[in-house]
């Protein structure tokens, strides 16, 4: 009896111990398992967060970091907007179209010839409705009256200091401009001479060139290489060659076409007899145009190197 006693109590004895055991090893399971899930849920907060970051890559209130002033802003696909840079030569005298030109509220640079009644005044106005300014710099032509060229051209037998009084001078006279391009120059515009001396007054000034490619042999774009000076050319000429809305639109679209393809271009109308109403009206019911090629009017400027 004794001994069926003790061998009932030590058997309840190790069942106990069993017990405890494993109770021991079922929270030590437990603790595991809570261990084991923290630190997954630990784990995929660091890489979400890591992909985050990776993703976004920017300084939060500096969103501009390695963008240029000016550059082409993305476009709501993401994709960079070619920039299409309107100039509007002839500024400073005839008045065809001058008012419609100057009211157009988007990025055109206004080309103003110097030494000329309406110079200064033009300039400014230009600069208070929020376009860009350059000199519309006067140079000989092989055809066209010698009136047509202004009053105090730039031709090919004046000598280097004075074509670069000349320059410095039309500068003077067109305030806030940050560049120049040519009015007519078929001739003094193709002479290496005649365009590194008006080239060195604009290096001197840091300012920009456009060669308006008015003759056959551009010579400005080579030379402003060598110099280190930007130099723009000149796409397509808006008027001039035919004086309906139809034919300047057309040119327009095809501006557009070498911005899209190159990612910019340099288009040129005129206020006064080469186009004046007819060319304002052409761009403002081409703005909407623009806009869903997404197109970017941009100032020249803008354009980038
Ligand atoms: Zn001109």
């Amino acid at each position: 009896m004794a001994i069926a006693v003790v061998y009932y109590l030590r058997r309840c004895f190790t069942n106990v111990i069993e017990m405890k055991i494993v109770i021991y090893f079922s929270s030590a399971v437990k603790k595991l398992i809570y261990f084991a899930v923290a630190v997954i849920i630990s784990s995929l907060i660091l890489f979400i967060n890591m992909d985050y970051f990776h993703e976004n890559n920017t300084i939060p209130g500096n969103s501009s970091v390695n963008s240029v002033p000016g550059d082409a802003k993305p476009s709501v696909a993401g994709t960079t907007r070619a920039k299409l840079a309107i100039i509007i030569d002839d500024f400073g005298q005839n008045r065809n179209g001058v008012a419609e030109m100057l009211s157009i509220k988007r990025n055109l640079t206004m080309a103003v010839m110097p030494f000329l009644t309406y110079t200064r005044t033009d300039a400014q106005t230009a600069h208070k409705n929020k376009h860009e300014v350059i000199v519309h710099l006067p140079m000989e032509s092989y055809k066209g009256e010698p009136a047509w060229v202004g009053p105090r051209p730039i031709i090919t037998t004046m000598k280097d200091f004075e074509i670069k009084k000349l320059v410095t001078d039309a500068f003077n006279d067109v305030p806030f401009a940050a560049g120049a391009n040519i009015h007519m120059g078929t001739k003094a515009g193709g002479d290496q001479r005649v365009i590194s001396d008006v080239l060195d007054v604009i290096k001197g000034r840091n300012l920009y060139f456009v060669d308006s490619r008015t003759g056959n042999t551009p010579v400005a774009r080579n030379i402003a290489k060598k110099k280190k000076i930007i130099c723009y050319e000149n796409d397509v000429f808006i008027d001039g060659k035919d004086q309906s809305l139809d034919y300047m639109k057309n040119q327009l679209k095809a501006a557009c076409e070498i911005a899209q393809k190159t990612g910019k271009a340099v288009a040129i109308g005129h206020v006064g007899a080469e186009g004046g109403k007819i060319t304002a009206q052409a761009i403002n019911e081409m703005l909407s145009y623009f806009d869903s090629k997404n197109i970017q009017l941009v100032f020249v400027s803008e354009l980038g190197k």
